[in-house]
């Protein structure tokens, strides 16, 4: 059978990569495992989060499937950030995680573009013309493409470990599949593993919640799909519950530290620095004697729960020891015990920025395999690889996001650039423009990304009443003017809003410090009796609300955005004899197109920066 694109791996990379290319118009092929569900949630069950929440809405704005997926399985919604203002907000929604696998299956499934084979990938050729070729663990051939992403998560010489016991899987009761370098000759990987963890899985029947503090689901909080009204719920919401751990659970876990695989040599992997595992936690803050231990809920039907911030890789009877000194867990009972997972990485400074192979035209990866950790990298970097996989077979010019603009160009941008040493998680501290790059502007700010894939369904026509709506409410804000009268003086003092000492704007009215602007904003709309999109007045809101900021901000980031798009020569700068050696090494190692690409580079001198302005762009 031939095909345009082959994905390899059902999960959530490899999700976005299919069903964008197959939006596109390829004919896709999905190869993906027969024992693990497509788009299943191996670890928390939970979208979203600081800077995540931003990749869901992004992915969602480009026409995949996360947020939607998140929206139809969401059983708690919740708003992080609140407390810190609209700039920084986050969605995270937890999931009932059959329904969301369910759902991504039936979607998948039912797309006229893609063909699913459920089988194990065991080698990857190229044949003379240039076709990808994939073969089976019988090595029979099970389809041919003229491009290939590989998604394969943490299954390419995955090794599970829980104590002492050590085998090779690629997540607990799934083998793994063989190192990358058997899979795939030529590609380079990173020359070392790196690591990932998950805590037990423990029995709701068998947990006194009483003990513990409700967490209800946050009633107003955004649904992820931009088509969805903007708090619609599609189930019924339940509770997560708040406890901690106490001094007796973590000197369990410090008198046995060697049993703990991870600090008696046993794994040598690097883990994800900001998810530590409560080993990590236990031994590298001696001085604490308590963290947060969130009780999840792993769906509506199913008894498991997921305790929240106590990944272990412990031997499994000192698991069910330290877990019971926590309040509200005297008398739990385990359904799986915790683990930890080594595997192979790709050495992603071997890619470019749309995530395609530089030596090996056609073949791109995306996902954990990509050396990142969580769901949300992993489908933003699947979109990208999808949708530039489908613009090269279409003979298209390649579409690279900016960092200026969206998380996913500030991830992307950053794997590519720099080689990794530990596993890379977004967070918002990563850009250097996050007061623009926001949840709620989500349409702004990736509209004209879509509108390049030329594309027209329902999401183009609704960005399009979105944008038409912004524009003029907009203007309405900076041309609405509260005249200074004595009715005007005593609606302001009446409705809140302050004293009204001059005449002023409704974008004036928005800045005020005391007044929430999207509350505000609707309020005034009511009262003149006109109506936009809700999207559209909570975004206007906001962006009145921070204008001075962003202008000041934007300043900064428009002059080194002009220079980061001055494409470079690195071959000329490698051989430069007033670059460093050590810069020119890096240079050499990660190719840089681009002056923004070089200024992500881990080690490169500002006086190297200064040097190339001044004398190559
Ligand atoms: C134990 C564990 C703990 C984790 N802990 C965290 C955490 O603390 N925080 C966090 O953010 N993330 C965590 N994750 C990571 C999170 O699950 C991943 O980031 C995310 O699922 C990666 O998505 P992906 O699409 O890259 O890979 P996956 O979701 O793993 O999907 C890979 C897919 O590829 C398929 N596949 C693999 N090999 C082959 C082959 N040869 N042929 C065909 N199909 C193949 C698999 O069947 C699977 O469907 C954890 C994962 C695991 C397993």
């Amino acid at each position: 059978m031939n095909f345009n694109l082959t994905v390899v791996g059902g999960g959530h990379a490899g999700l976005e990569a299919a069903w964008i290319a197959a939006e596109l118009g390829l004919k896709v092929a999905l190869i993906t495992s027969p024992n693990v569900k497509i788009g299943s949630t191996p670890c928390n069950p939970a979208i979203g989060g600081v800077g995540k929440g931003q990749v869901v809405r992004e992915i969602d704005a480009m026409g995949g499937l996360m947020g939607l997926l998140a929206d139809l399985s969401g059983i708690q919604y919740r708003t992080l950030n609140e407390s810190k203002g609209y700039a920084v907000q986050s969605t995270r929604v937890q999931l009932d995680k059959d329904i969301y696998a369910s759902n991504a299956e039936k979607l998948i499934t039912s797309h006229k573009n893609i063909t699913v084979i459920q089988k194990k990938v065991d080698k990857i050729e190229r044949d003379k013309l240039g076709s990808f070729l994939f073969f089976d663990e019988l090595r029979d051939l099970i389809v041919e493409s003229d491009k290939v992403v590989v998604t394969t998560g943490t299954f390419l010489g995955g090794v599970l470990h829980r104590g002492c016991e050590k085998k090779k899987g690629g997540r607990v009761g799934c083998s793994s599949s063989k190192d990358l370098r058997d899979l795939f000759a030529n590609v380079k990987t990173l020359g070392k593993k790196f690591k990932t963890g998950t805590p037990p899985r423990l029995d709701k029947n068998t947990i006194n919640f009483s003990k513990m503090m409700p967490q209800p689901s946050d009633i107003k909080a955004n649904s992820f799909h931009c088509l969805h009204k903007s708090s619609q719920r599609f189930l019924p919401q339940v509770e997560c519950y708040l406890t901690r751990t106490n001094e007796e659970t973590l000197e369990i876990i410090r008198e046995n530290k060697e049993d703990s695989p991870i600090f008696n040599g046993q794994i040598q992997g690097v883990g994800p620095r900001y998810c530590p595992s409560i080993e990590d936690k236990a031994f590298r803050y001696p001085d604490r004697n308590t963290h947060h231990v969130f009780i999840e809920p792993e769906g509506l039907e199913t008894q498991s729960v997921y305790p929240n911030g106590v990944s272990t890789s412990l031997p499994a009877s000192i698991q069910e020891s330290f877990i019971r000194t926590i309040s509200g867990l005297e008398n739990v009972e385990f359904l799986v015990h915790g683990y930890a997972v080594e595997y192979d990485v790709v050495d992603v400074t071997q890619l470019d920025e749309t995530l395609q192979s530089q030596d090996i035209e056609g073949l791109y990866f995306a996902g954990q395999i990509n050396g990142t950790s969580g769901y949300e990298e992993a489908a933003g970097q699947g979109l990208i690889a999808g949708i530039n996989a489908a613009l090269s077979f279409l003979g298209k010019s390649p579409l690279v996001f900016n960092r200026m603009d969206s998380y996913i160009g500030v991830m992307v941008g950053d794997l590519t650039s720099n080689k990794r040493d530990e596993p890379y998680r977004l967070f918002t501290a990563r850009s250097e423009n996050r007061l623009f790059i926001r949840e709620d502007n989500v349409i702004n700010r990736l509209a004209p990304y879509r509108k390049a894939l030329g594309q027209n369904r329902a999401l183009d026509k609704f960005q399009s009443q979105y944008l038409e709506d912004y524009n003029l409410l907009s203007e309405l804000c900076e041309s609405y003017l509260y005249k200074k009268n004595s009715k005007n003086m005593n609606y302001f003092n009446q409705a809140g809003y302050g004293s009204l000492e001059e005449n002023i704007t409704l974008a004036e009215l928005l800045k005020r410090a005391h007044l929430d602007p999207v509350e505000t904003l609707f309020k005034e709309l009511n009262n003149f009796g006109v109506q936009f999109l809700d999207s559209s007045v909570r975004s206007v809101a906001i962006s009145k609300k921070y204008a001075g900021y962003i202008k000041r901000a934007s300043t900064e980031t428009e002059k080194i955005q002009k220079l980061s798009l001055k494409k470079i020569n690195w071959e000329m700068l490698a051989s430069s004899k007033n670059i460093s050696h050590e810069c020119r090494l890096r240079i050499s190692q990660i190719r840089p197109s681009s002056f923004g690409q070089l200024r992500q580079i881990e080690g490169i001198r500002p006086a190297t920066l200064a040097f190339v302005a001044g004398n190559f762009i």
